[in-house]
């Protein structure tokens, strides 16, 4: 449910609204927007009383809102939301390219590809060190160590940094890390997301798993949202289809419903979702034409030596001309 305000409404009043539907444990979301103001009902609201809320002087009008998800909702929050990421932000006009290898190998690979891509615009490194393989017998990421070489990365270089928490339990490894990012395969792991949110105000990337519809990604959000960080940034990254001659089919119309649906930034991640690097750059091109708010893409100073995903790993100079290709595409008015 929504409440819209009246416009001019003094705040007295409204803050008088929010202490009773705070008694009613509802937990009002309050959206300043330029042309309304919108107080979001979080909570049951099957006891609400429409008509005593309808009239409220200052209240305009409420709405029900049929979709189960809320604080994702952009009825909601109208205007759209921009993520800090210690400076790179992301949403409602800024755009954000995370940039980096899979994993964190060594300090040497981790540094160089750091000072590369900033060279060439990334506003945000990547690195894995806890990492999510399909086989037991792979490279499972350097675990601490690796979070350790990634903020020296970061110390070098100034990038904020991104790295996927897989369990709750090394939450405090990430205390220096920027943007914690929840994996394809751990979107729907609730209680880790319910954990992180009420954690941490951190910015969290959340990724679309694999066979996930928008509607179950945005109740992720909502999860983590709900538990009291709203700080979310939606990602895509290509979903299993019957095609196989990519690694996944990167389903880049979803970048414009999301944005109609909620109001949290969307990026795509055109490595996962081609799998191969000679595919990336079109399709991370494309993701900048069509509206999304950053991008995060793998980059490896030795992609034939990278120790998990280097087909679909660009080297920095592949990733340099990308770069000068996304800068041409977004300077393109007529997009949007
Ligand atoms: C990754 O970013 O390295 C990764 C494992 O991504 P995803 O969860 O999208 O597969
Ligand atoms: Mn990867």
């Amino acid at each position: 449910m929504i409440i819209i305000i009246r416009k001019d409404a003094p705040n007295r009043e409204v803050e008088r609204l929010k202490s009773l539907l705070a008694e009613r444990n509802i937990r009002p979301h309050e959206s300043v927007g330029e042309r309304q103001t919108i107080i979001g009902c979080i909570g049951d609201v099957s006891h609400l009383d429409v008509t005593e809320i309808e009239s409220i002087g200052i209240v305009e009008r409420v709405q029900r809102i049929q979709e189960p998800y809320k604080a994702a909702n952009r009825k909601f929050h109208p205007d759209p939301t921009i993520v800090d990421c210690s400076g790179a932000r992301i949403g409602g006009g800024h755009f954000s390219v995370i940039a980096g290898p899979c994993s964190v190998e060594t300090e040497e690979q981790i540094v160089e590809v750091a000072r590369a891509v900033k060279s060439s615009g990334a506003s945000m490194l990547r690195g894995g060190a806890f990492k999510p393989r399909t086989s037991p017998y792979s490279f499972q990421g350097l675990g601490a160590e690796g979070v350790r070489l990634l903020l020296l990365a970061k110390r070098e270089t100034g990038l904020p940094v991104v790295t996927e928490l897989m369990e709750f339990r090394d939450i405090e490894l990430f205390n220096d890390v920027d943007v914690i990012q929840i994996g394809a395969r751990n979107m729907q792991n609730f209680n880790l997301l319910r954990e992180v949110g009420s954690y941490t105000k951190k910015p969290i990337l959340l990724k679309r798993g694999m066979s996930s519809t928008l509607q179950e990604l945005l109740m992720s959000a909502e999860y983590i949202m709900s538990s009291g960080n709203p700080n979310v940034i939606l990602c895509e990254r290509g979903i299993r289809t019957f095609e196989t001659a990519m690694r996944n089919t990167l389903d880049l119309g979803v970048v414009t419903v999301l944005h109609k649906l909620s109001h949290l930034p969307v990026i795509v991640d055109p490595s996962h979702a081609t799998g191969s690097a000679e595919l990336v750059p079109d399709s991370a091109v494309a993701a900048a034409a069509i509206g999304a708010d950053g991008l995060i893409i793998e980059v490896h100073n030795d992609p034939q030596h990278a120790r998990c995903d280097g087909k679909q790993s660009l080297t920095p100079a592949d990733f340099s001309a990308m770069m000068k290709r996304i800068d041409a595409v977004r300077k393109c008015a007529v997009l949007r």
